[in-house]
């Protein structure tokens, strides 16, 4: 259930699913998601679906978190990236196969640790994960050339958008209505933010402070 036949197989479904990136795609291929979740769920590690993984909270379907990644690095490369909610770790790793640097805030302290010994166990160096409320970005680091935020907000936090380079790039779930979101690309240009709208999706709710 877990061979790379099987995560092959999950790449040829987002290719088909309008994935071009060889760079995501490659990605995709490399992380073993079914060591970011529980093992009773692993055997459905490699579908193309969100699962539960705990706290109420939900790993991202692999087609959105291809589709994020491929939106942050379509125009062209960022080096740096902060991630807003880093839930599994699963979308974190996959931006690390891709940049540089990803810094991760998540507000949920098992989940935090749990991804923290993930990302030793997966031996990834270049991702530094910190418990902490994403409301306020993360000041110490920025700024950053994009931003991941992986849980829905009601309006992008104003700390997030400021702590962008300048031609750098955003992308969150914007609600639309009760749960159903609109993926979002915001893009700084100068004293404006430009925005661009891709997709409907589902994501668990953003959620001020930390719990
Ligand atoms: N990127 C994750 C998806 C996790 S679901 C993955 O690949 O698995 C969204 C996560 O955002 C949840 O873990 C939730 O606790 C977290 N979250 C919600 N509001 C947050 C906030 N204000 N700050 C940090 N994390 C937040």
């Amino acid at each position: 259930m877990t061979s790379q036949r099987t995560r092959d197989r999950l790449v040829k479904r987002l290719r088909d699913h309008g994935i071009q990136d060889e760079r995501v795609l490659s990605a995709i291929s490399h992380v073993p998601r079914h060591l970011c979740m529980d093992e009773a769920m692993s055997t459905r590690a490699y579908e193309d679906t969100a699962l539960p993984i705990g706290e109420g909270q939900t790993i991202s379907q692999p087609y959105i978190v291809a589709r994020m990644t491929e939106a942050v690095i379509r125009d062209r490369l960022p080096r740096k990236v902060l991630e807003v909610g880093t839930g599994s770790g699963y979308q974190a790793a996959v931006l690390a196969q891709i940049v540089e640097e990803v810094y991760t805030v998540e507000r949920i302290k098992s989940l935090y640790e749990k991804a923290k010994c993930l990302f030793q166990r997966l031996g990834y160096q270049n991702i530094h994960a910190s418990y902490t409320d994403g409301t306020w970005g993360l000041p110490d680091k920025a700024p950053f050339d994009a931003i991941v935020v992986t849980a829905a907000c009601q309006s992008v936090p104003e700390a997030l958008l400021s702590q962008l380079v300048l031609e750098g790039q955003l992308i969150a779930p914007i609600n639309h209505d009760e749960d159903t979101q609109i993926l979002t690309l915001i893009t700084r240009k100068g004293a404006d933010f430009e925005q661009e709208q891709l997709d409907w999706v589902r994501f668990v709710p953003f959620v001020p402070g930390c719990a």
